[in-house]
């Protein structure tokens, strides 16, 4: 099918952009990589009246270090954010994220603004967000806001972007350099979304483990940050019986839903046994930096 017809717009701009996002409102779309806007298009699942194209605006794909963050710039490709040293050294797990979206096609077309404003709740990047405490840079034609992860995920493909506002940049706190991480997840074929996903970064020292963060992906509208977990292993170490005892709150925080995929409790299951899986390889990892 081909998409309805709408006004084309290619601003080169951050500010023309703006401009005219504030003029179509709610009749407008921006358009990124347009790995899932595109067939939302074709399928006619949307009908904007106008496509912002934000293609041309050079100054929105970037990746900064600053003393205590990288910032990396809406219309940065994941492609991009897979090769980059600054993100390999310094936010290895979202390096580790990357390496599972979809093909190299959407990955080299696909964009970070993209797949969080598109909050697909089975990808990875909304996970990682939250699992590393991720800002969100948003702006609309009069001014800047910034939002942390949690706040910015709403729902199922719902985030709190405004209708006239874009994400520009992507905060993300550098994790300690002896820390380790992984994204376990489990799809059915190489390329699709993942049925369920964990993201763990650990900094273990010994049997202490000093710092634990996790999020699940898709076994819920957004994803769920793992707290009563990062409290359990930062309380009683990380070891191979934490882990278990973890792995099992973490399947008991849960609330998937039943569907055409999987059912709940077999999502369940994955949590289970994807969180024991990640804090393993995310232990082990911490402990090699200090080896
Ligand atoms: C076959 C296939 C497999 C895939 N597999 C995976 C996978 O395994 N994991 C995964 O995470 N993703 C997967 N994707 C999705 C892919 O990562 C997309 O690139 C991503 O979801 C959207 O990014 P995009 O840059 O293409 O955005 P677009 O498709 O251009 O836009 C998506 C939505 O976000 C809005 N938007 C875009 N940029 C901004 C911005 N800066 N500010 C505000 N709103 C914005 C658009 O208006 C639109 O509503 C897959 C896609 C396909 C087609």
């Amino acid at each position: 099918m081909k998409p309805p017809a709408f006004a084309y717009h290619d601003p080169t701009s951050l500010e023309e952009a703006l401009e005219l996002l504030h003029r179509y409102g709610a009749d407008a779309k921006v358009l990124a990589g347009g790995q899932s806007l595109m067939p939302l298009l074709n399928f006619r699942l949307s009908s904007p009246t106008a496509l912002i194209d934000l293609n041309r605006i050079a100054a929105l794909a970037y990746i900064r270090q600053d003393s205590e963050q990288l910032r990396i710039g809406a219309m940065t490709r994941q492609r991009t954010i897979e090769f980059s040293p600054l993100v390999h050294e310094h936010l290895p797990l979202l390096h580790e994220a990357t390496t599972l979206i979809g093909h190299l096609p959407i990955r080299t077309r696909g964009t970070i603004g993209g797949s969080m404003s598109h909050a697909d709740p089975a990808a990875e990047y909304p996970a990682v967000a939250t699992a590393l405490e991720a800002e969100f840079v948003l702006r609309n034609a009069r001014s800047t806001r910034i939002l942390r992860a949690e706040e910015f995920f709403v729902t199922y493909l719902t985030t709190a972007l405004a209708l006239d506002e874009v994400v520009i940049e992507v905060r993300f706190p550098l994790s300690p350099s002896t820390s380790g991480w992984a994204f376990a997840e489990f799809a059915q074929r190489h390329g699709d979304f993942a049925l369920a996903g964990v993201a763990a970064v650990v900094d273990v020292h010994g049997e202490r483990c000093q710092m634990a963060r996790l999020a699940t992906a898709g076994v819920g509208p957004t994803p769920l940050r793992l707290r009563a977990v990062e409290h359990l292993l930062e309380q009683d170490g990380l070891t191979e019986q934490s882990i278990e005892v973890a792995s099992e709150r973490a399947a008991e925080l849960v609330d998937p839903s039943n569907d055409l995929h999987a059912s709940a409790d077999y999502r369940r299951h994955l949590v289970r046994v994807l969180t024991r899986r990640a804090l393993r390889q995310a232990a082990a990892r911490s402990r090699k930096t200090q080896s």
